[in-house]
């Protein structure tokens, strides 16, 4: 079942081992010959299970696994990243440090999210992470017992970073969310009328952070310190005001995945790769599902996953979970159009403030540029190790420009690992 080696070749092959990929390859797994689901993480669950079944709380997850471990078809590859394409139907695929190949009839896209980051000054101080980001660290055994955590952007995500942060121990000095107490109090309404499992969810969350000091209206103008983050300047209702504390955890939600949908010429949206109502993207040989189209929470994730996985095995989806998916995908459209984060949040970049980590680029320095490609050619915003995809989801934010376009090998990987399989000249042609 869990296995170091890369099958040759796979009927179904499954990206990603969150919620999405788990139900899509238990679904699938009745009428496929040979499934494989590769990670690049270590351990199986994506992000809101993350670190495996000994971690796991929630029900659901150890249902999936316990059938899916009986599954003598169904093989699961961790360590494991698509570089690149080799041909229409074979990935070039990192595999703990080794370059493996693996050739696919079907392929489903599972690759879940990532933040979205926006600079601001002292963004870049030790101390300073995402808000997914301090709570993935976190999960992996990262020690905040009485740390001063300050949880910060926008989004529910924050509500369950600081109930994991209290749970780890920490202290959350406090919650602060930028999004007004209208918008909040319409997305609470929304809640009430039509979603009343999740509205059950966030009450019981709420009442767990119930000593926090909750925000709303505010942003994190600054995070100061000398070599490492001491303390914070924020905003709330006009007022300005400086908190002490030990770790900020900042982020304003989730962006798709989005890099194989567009390695594989997919149709994708900001918001995700297109899919119709079988999870088939515009290519008739790969699905999608789960958060890589669209921001929608665990739900959809494993809802959109089991549909995938029939409609890739040829199977039919039963009404209820067309059911579960319509509301599913209700949710997201409201997730977004009360989340979404506005064109205010410029402000908060100022000229010096670095908005390209890795080559150190300020804001100063790309302003003059019309598109991404130029600034990227003109500064090295992008050129690091996150490949942009940190400073070029902001840069869409702060100066309207695409998306950073698709490139081969999708992530940096050592120059070895492309010439042992003859692939680097192949890449070359197609720069
Ligand atoms: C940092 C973070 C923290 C989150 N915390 C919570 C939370 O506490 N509560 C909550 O309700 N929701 C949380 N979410 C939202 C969460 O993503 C979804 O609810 C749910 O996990 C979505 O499931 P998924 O299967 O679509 O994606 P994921 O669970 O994200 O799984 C995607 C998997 O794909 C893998 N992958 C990505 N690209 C590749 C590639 N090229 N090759 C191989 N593997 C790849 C990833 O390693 C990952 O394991 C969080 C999201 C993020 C980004």
């Amino acid at each position: 079942m869990i296995s170091a080696i890369l099958p040759f070749s796979t009927d179904i092959l499954i990206l990603g081992a969150g919620p999405a990929g788990l139900a899509a390859a238990l679904a699938a797994s009745s009428h496929a010959q040979t499934i494989t689901i590769v990670d690049e993480n270590a351990m199986l669950g994506g992000q809101i299970w993350r670190g495996g079944p000994v971690k796991w709380q929630d029900k659901r997850a150890h249902a999936l696994w316990q059938k899916l471990s009986h599954c003598q078809n169904v093989r699961v590859v961790f360590s494991a990243r698509v570089l690149a394409q080799k041909s229409s139907h074979t990935f070039l695929l990192d595999v703990a440090g080794v370059a493996q190949l693996i050739s696919w009839n079907k392929l489903i896209i599972c690759t879940g999210a990532r933040e979205l980051l926006l600079p601001f000054p002292g963004w870049t101080l030790p101390g300073v992470t995402g808000a997914g980001g301090l709570q993935a660290l976190v999960k992996g055994g990262m020690p905040v017992q009485g740390q001063r955590v300050v949880v910060a952007g926008s989004g529910p995500l924050l509500l369950a970073v600081a109930a994991t942060v209290i749970k780890a121990g920490g202290e959350v000095v406090s919650i602060v969310e930028s999004k007004s107490s209208r918008q909040l109090m319409a997305f609470f309404w929304s809640l009430v009328k039509a979603h009343r499992g999740k509205l059950l969810q966030s009450l019981k969350l709420f009442w767990s952070l119930k000593h926090v000091y909750y925000r709303h209206d505010a942003r994190v103008l600054e995070a100061k310190g000398d070599h490492r983050l001491r303390s914070i300047v924020l905003r709330h209702q006009e007022k300005t005001t400086e908190l002490n504390c030990d770790l900020l955890a900042c982020g304003f939600g989730l962006l798709p995945n989005l890099e194989i949908g567009n390695l594989l010429g997919c149709q994708v949206q900001d918001n995700g790769i297109v899919v119709n109502e079988k999870q088939g993207s515009s290519r008739p040989d790969v699905w999608a599902a789960g958060e890589a189209c669209g921001i929608g929470g665990v739900d959809k994730a494993l809802v959109e996953g089991h549909i995938a996985g029939l409609s890739a095995s040829a199977q039919l989806a039963g009404g209820r979970a067309l059911q579960s998916r319509a509301r599913a995908w209700q949710f997201a459209a409201l997730l977004k159009a009360t989340f979404e984060p506005d064109h205010g949040l410029r402000d908060l970049c100022k000229p010096s403030t670095l908005v390209c980590r890795c080559e150190d680029v300020t804001a100063s320095q790309l302003v003059e540029y019309g598109d991404w490609r130029t600034a990227k050619l003109m500064t090295r915003a992008g050129m690091g190790a996150c490949q942009g995809r940190i400073c070029g989801a902001a840069c869409q934010l702060l100066f309207n420009w695409d998306a950073p376009g698709m490139r081969q090998p999708v992530f940096p990987t050592k120059s070895s690992t492309l010439a042992a399989l003859g692939a680097a000249s192949k890449l070359e042609e197609n720069r």
